[in-house]
């Protein structure tokens, strides 16, 4: 079945919000097993908004449009749908009810408020409509039907619209659809997008049932492989050797199969299997890292001290960076970013310790030393590890890029075996 998705309102249309529903939406088809090939966006108006829906509905099974079910006059949506399907708009004595019920409650915050006839407004649905209860709203939802194409009207505001879409339209179109989708990620990191697009480029060519789909990711390449099939068992058995395939290519890259785990909790998961403990020195990330380990629940049971050593004093006093390591090299080296591992670990005493330390910029960047040159340390065992990484992008872009990348560095050295440290 072939999905579009149409966002009404100008102003997505001018970039005065970001338009989340459609990601969302295209996520949702994705997992639906739609094919989704055109999503527009078009403004309150009443004759483009019909020439797009028109457009739409000859080319797709499903045409999907969120926005524009308010009660206001700039909410044409719903009228400009009935009118191009023909379907006369009619009171729904249920919706009305629920509106009321509604009214009341918003009254009840402010004495002064009436139900005005727009109001009323949103208890009129096209005929034959199939109408979804919006709990966080006065609009509902609406799916209409008309000579095998079906026009799905969701409110606006995401917060209505992904519960309605979630509990009521997912379910609606997945018995729609004869078969049964089935997907399984596989999270990837260490490798930029590029590379991983390169290395899976004749998986992707090739591809129909099951389909790989890349999503980039800070520091991250998320695959999402997704197969159809009569049953689940033949879905399995559809994805089985692709993900096989996956793990040949990317070996150890790979963090997660499980559409829900963080690559923080991928190092915990490993630190606390390997019953191991972990500290940070971080400068340019101002505890990023540290943020993101402590996201992950339990885990104090791995993770003994985060140092934000910002200034070159710091670095000396609590992890007895040289003097002359910062006069020759500068706070932004290689040599400094192994002191501060080193150091890290000598105080904290734990079992592996990672030093960040780059320049965010967006000033201070010079020929030999650019903004984004990040460097990294890693002390375990009886070695330190460095590694220098060039980041692009904001200030903000770059200190999330290199916390995503410690996370992977870490994970990399924890791969090769830790000894426990002697207490
Ligand atoms: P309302 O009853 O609030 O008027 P509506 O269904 O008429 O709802 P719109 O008026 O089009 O929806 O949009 C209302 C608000 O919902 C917008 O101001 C915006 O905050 C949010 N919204 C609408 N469309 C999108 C979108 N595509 N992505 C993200 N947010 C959106
Ligand atoms: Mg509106």
């Amino acid at each position: 079945m072939v999905a579009e998705l149409i966002s009404v309102g100008t102003e997505i249309l001018l970039g005065n919000i970001v338009n989340t529903n459609s990601a969302y939406l295209a996520e949702q088809c994705a997992l639906l097993g739609l094919s989704l090939y055109y999503q527009t966006v078009v403004g309150d108006n009443e004759e483009r908004l019909a020439a797009v829906l028109e457009t739409a509905l000859e080319r797709s099974d499903v045409v999907i449009l969120t926005g524009g079910l308010g009660p206001t006059e700039d909410d044409i949506t719903k009228e400009v749908a009935a009118k191009l399907l023909g379907l006369p708009l009619e009171e729904d004595p249920h919706t009305r009810e629920l509106l009321e019920k509604r009214m009341k409650q918003y009254k009840g915050n402010n004495a002064q408020r009436r139900i005005t006839k727009n109001n009323y407004k949103q208890a009129l649905v096209p005929k034959g409509a199939l109408v979804l209860d919006n709990p966080n709203g006065t609009a509902p939802g609406l799916i209409l039907e008309k000579k095998g194409k079906t026009a799905v009207l969701l409110p606006g505001p995401p917060g209505e619209m992904i519960p309605l879409f979630k509990d009521e339209v997912f379910p609606w179109l997945r018995k729609k659809q004869p078969e049964i989708i089935l997907s399984q990620m596989v999270k990837i990191c260490g490798i930029g997008e590029s590379q991983v697009a390169e290395e899976i480029g004749d998986l992707i060519r090739a591809q129909s049932n099951p389909t790989i789909a890349p999503y980039a990711k800070t520091g991250e390449v998320h695959l999402r492989i997704t197969a159809r099939g009569g049953s689940e068992k033949e879905c399995r058995k559809l994805i089985k050797p692709v993900v096989r395939e996956l793990k040949e290519r990317f070996g150890k890259n790979i963090f997660a199969t499980d559409e829900k785990k963080t690559l923080e909790e991928a190092v915990v998961d490993m630190l606390r299997d390997q019953k191991l403990t972990l500290s940070l020195a971080e400068s340019c990330t101002g505890g990023a890292v540290a943020a993101r380990i402590v996201n992950v629940p339990g885990a104090s049971e791995v993770f003994t001290h985060g140092f934000v050593t910002y200034s070159n004093r710091a670095k000396r006093k609590f992890l007895g960076v040289k003097k002359s390591t910062l006069k020759t090299c500068g706070a932004v080296s290689e040599k400094c970013a192994r002191e501060m591992a080193r150091g890290c670990r000598f105080v904290s005493k734990s079992d592996i310790s990672l030093s960040v330390t780059g320049l965010a910029g967006p000033d201070g960047g010079t020929k030999e030393c650019p903004v984004g040159t990040v460097f990294m340390g890693c002390s375990y065992n009886d070695k330190i590890v460095a590694q220098e990484f060039h980041f692009s992008g904001s200030r903000a872009r770059i200190r999330e890029q290199a916390a995503a990348h410690a996370l992977a560095l870490l994970r990399d050295c924890m791969m090769e075996g830790i000894t426990k440290k002697d207490k």
